[in-house]
This record gives C-alpha cells, structure tokens and sequence, in this order.
C-alpha cells in the first residue's frame, strides 16, 4: 500500500476527477490524500476514501509539502493550471521543489499521471518499499 496525493486547480479538476475515476480500481488499494476541494470533487465521484488537507491556497500544498519532506508520500497527481497564476505559487514552486529533493514521482499533467499509474499497477513502485523500510527516523534534527 502506498501513500498518493491528489491537488487539481480549479480548471484541471474536472480532468482530476475523470482521470480517479478511470482508475478508481488501481487506487482503491492505497492511502489516499489530497488538497480540500480536490478532495471532495473526487469523493463525491467515486467510493474512494480521501484524507483531505486544507484547500490549496490555505496551505493544502504545504501540508503534503511537510509529508513529502519526510519521505513519506508515494506518488503525487498535481494537474497545475499553466494558464492562470495562482495566489499560492511560492507554496507551489516549494512542493515541486521538495519533490525534486526526495525523488517523489510527481506528474503534472494527465499524461504523465497516466503512466505512472500503469506503473504503480504492475509494481513499479516496489523501490520505494525499500526506501520506507531503510529510512532512517524522521526528524532527526541531522541537517548537513
Ligand atoms: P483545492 O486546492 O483542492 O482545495 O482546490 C488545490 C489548489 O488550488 O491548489
């Protein structure tokens, strides 16, 4: 079981949905999150169970941000508006960043969220059984 997040602006939730629903099989089996509005979009669509954080631009980012930090989350679906600023982009640009930080597979857009997903069902994702099981405890207070 893996731990995948969910956040879709607002033009890119109808898409968000959509895409849960065509997969709804492959991610019943994992612990799901997402921002709060995502979250609910999706649950009203499908049987899944989403823990929902706080909607994006009242920290929703940051706070997947902060599993992210600690090598927690799996896998992340971020379908990002790249046609409208949004109010919260420094809390954007810092997810992406801590992603690139810890190796998290992220997809940004429908198309690379659909491989990933094929991934994960055929069992691509083992690697990161590994990395869960060899993290050394979190919040160590090691900085370099
Ligand atoms: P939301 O947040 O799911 O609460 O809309 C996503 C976002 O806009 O960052």
């Amino acid at each position: 079981m893996f731990k995948i997040a969910f956040i879709a602006h607002d033009r890119k939730k109808d898409e968000m949905v959509n895409f849960v629903v065509a997969y709804e099989h492959v991610f019943k089996g994992h612990q799901l999150y997402s921002t709060g509005t995502t979250g609910t979009r999706i649950m009203e669509q499908t049987t899944l169970n989403i823990h929902r954080f706080m909607s994006g631009p009242l920290g929703g980012d940051q706070q997947i941000g902060a599993m992210v930090a600690q090598d927690e989350m799996d896998l992340i679906i971020f379908l990002r508006d790249p046609l409208m600023a949004q109010p919260h982009e420094p809390d954007i640009s810092a997810l992406l960043r801590l992603c690139d930080v810890q190796g998290i597979p992220l997809a940004t857009n429908v198309a690379t969220a659909e491989i990933l997903v094929k991934a994960l069902d055929r069992g691509d994702f083992g690697w990161r059984e590994l990395v869960h099981k060899y993290k050394p405890g979190v919040a160590t207070g090691e900085a370099e």
